[in-house]
């Protein structure tokens, strides 16, 4: 192994053209993580000093399976599970039907079970100050809400869902189910 993961290189670029504002004040930088289960993994992020934007991606350096990971959390110990999420993942929980599409490109990150959890309720959260929301949106938001604290408490059990097609995203547990797919390049 020439790679020493207790040392990673870490670049940055300055200066670069932000996606959003078109303004060449963001930095991008990317470094380089050994996951004991996953291997290695890039992150990348890009942050805009003109405008705030902020996004992070990450891909395994070595060749990942396009595949959608399937998993039922039934228990509090169920939320430690590991969860590596590219931004090229969709995530679902159709036990709540909410699907979040990654089509537009989202954020990647490695987080846990709960911290997957936890970005759902602050969408829903966010969700919930729309005005425009009639009695049976709110009541459905409510819900949902509820269900995942009960998720959280170990009280409930859902099903989780993490579909990539590029091959860089994970839910590392013995439990997962995994159904392959055909790889997008
Ligand atoms: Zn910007």
């Amino acid at each position: 192994m020439s790679q020493s993961s207790d040392n990673p290189d870490i670049f940055i670029v300055e200066k670069q053209q932000c996606p959003v504002c078109g303004k060449h004040e963001s930095t991008f930088s990317e470094y380089e993580i050994e996951d004991p289960l996953a291997g290695p993994i890039a992150i990348f992020s890009i942050k805009c000093n003109a405008c705030g934007y902020k996004n992070s991606d990450l891909e395994f350096l070595e060749e990942g399976t396009p595949a959608e990971y399937s998993i039922e959390i039934s228990s509090k110990e169920d939320l430690n599970i590991r969860v590596i999420k590219s931004g090229s993942c969709e995530i679902k929980i159709p036990t709540f039907r909410i699907s979040v599409d990654s089509s537009m490109g989202s954020e990647g990150f490695i987080t846990n079970i709960e911290g997957v959890l936890n970005r759902f309720r602050q969408q829903i959260l966010f969700l919930k100050e729309d005005d425009d929301l009639d009695k049976t949106q709110r009541k459905k938001i409510k819900n949902i809400l509820k269900g995942l604290d009960e998720v959280c408490a170990g009280e409930k059990s859902m099903v989780l869902k993490l579909k990539d097609d590029t091959g860089n995203s994970m839910i590392l547990s013995d439990k997962v189910e995994v159904k392959p797919l055909k790889k997008r390049k």
